[in-house]
């Protein structure tokens, strides 16, 4: 499956966060999860769209689709170099597909930081320091093999040497991997070096409780989003501490809740849509009247391969899938009508599906 790893700097309440995104996945637990590590938390992704395909089918049972957060743990100033707990925490960063970073946005004379005042840029800066500082280690070892090759006039290892280059350049110049602009036959390269910091990046602004309704006026939010922009990053705005007291609500009482506080969305579900889609993941349903279901793929999957999200034996006989958009079927009010409508498709082999898809496979046992 893939994840998203949340890191920060000591003390910005990365593990206020994490207690919310494990405490929101038991509560909406109500279908078994299976065993999972301790620093992994499993979250139901929120979609209305799946509430109102209940509404619609009245099925026995809903079931949203789900996505991991992994809590990493260990990264303070100079840690690629051995500081604090080591570098232990890059090869954990290395297997995670996104990063959310935390970034301490509120005061508080109580709590207190690592760097003695609160500054999210110097902090993005010491954490993004230590990840660009480990890719340099990295393209520098690579240097010495290929530039040997390259020398000696190879085709491949100048074209790679190349690349290797231009990457470092950028890192000398404290500038993510993600930031470097390659064509797609360079980008193929770029991903066998397994970099960290090519890695999707969203920066998770912590906010205080006073500032979360309209966080526009929070100056450390508006640094944040600036910096974002250049690099090549996303921000999202949470209250972690509200977030973590949310977590413990049922449906029902956090509905009223953030009614009551004018929010429209959870943090913790806005975070959790964002690492989704980040990580370019969609979503496909299936309507019955047992049960009604969300199904993450990747984006640009095609039928066979999404139905082989639900079972390795649905791609394998793969014969065709009854396909209708999540908007037509809504419109139409029932299966039947969207029929009648010609909304439902018959696709084959090569059909690219779509985010909000509703699909019946069709296979061979
Ligand atoms: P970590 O070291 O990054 O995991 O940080 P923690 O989650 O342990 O948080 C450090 C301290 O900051 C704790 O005392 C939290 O209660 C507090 N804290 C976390 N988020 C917020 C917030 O949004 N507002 C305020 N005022 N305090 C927070």
């Amino acid at each position: 499956a893939l994840t998203a790893g949340i890191v920060g700097l000591p003390n910005v309440g990365k593990s206020t966060l994490f207690n919310a995104i494990t405490q929101a996945g038991a509560e909406s637990a109500n279908y078994p999860f299976c065993t999972i590590e301790p620093n992994v938390g499993v979250v139901a992704v929120p979609d209305v769209r799946l509430n109102k395909l209940t509404e619609l089918v009245q099925p026995k049972k809903t079931v949203p689709t789900t996505f991991e957060f992994t809590d990493i743990a260990g990264i303070v100033k100079g840690a690629s170099k051995g500081e604090g707990l080591g570098n232990k925490f890059l090869s954990h960063i290395r297997q995670v597909d996104a990063i959310c970073q935390v970034v301490r946005c509120f005061d508080d004379e109580n709590i207190t930081h690592v760097d003695g005042k609160v500054d999210p840029l110097s902090d993005i800066e010491t954490i993004n320091l230590e990840l660009i500082l480990a890719d340099l280690e990295s393209v520098d070892k690579r240097i010495d093999r290929v530039g040997k090759l390259a020398r000696q006039k190879d085709k491949e290892a100048v074209y790679e040497h190349e690349i290797l280059v231009k990457l470092k350049e950028a890192f000398e110049n404290n500038m993510p991997a993600r930031t470097v602009e390659f064509t797609e036959e360079q980008m193929r390269i770029v991903k066998g070096l397994h970099l960290l910091t090519i890695k999707p990046m969203l920066y998770v602004a912590n906010v205080s409780e006073e500032d979360v309704l309209d966080p526009s006026d929070n100056e450390y939010v508006q640094k944040v989003r600036a910096f974002a922009e250049e690099d090549n990053a996303e921000v999202i705005v949470v209250c972690a501490k509200i977030e973590s007291e949310i977590a413990e609500l049922d449906e029902e009482e956090k509905k009223s809740f953030l009614e009551e506080l004018g929010i429209e969305e959870s943090g913790l579900d806005q975070l959790i849509r964002a690492a989704y889609s980040l990580l370019g993941l969609a979503t496909y349903f299936t309507a019955g009247v047992q049960e009604v279901r969300a199904w993450t793929f990747r984006q640009g999957m095609k039928a066979p391969q999404c139905a082989g999200v639900i079972h390795t034996d649905f791609e394998r006989g793969f014969i065709r899938a009854e396909t209708v958009a999540y908007e037509d079927l809504l419109v139409a009010g029932n299966m039947n009508t969207a029929k009648e409508a010609g909304k439902v498709r018959l696709e084959g082999k090569e059909y690219i599906v779509k985010d909000g898809d509703v699909m019946h496979f069709r296979f061979n046992v």
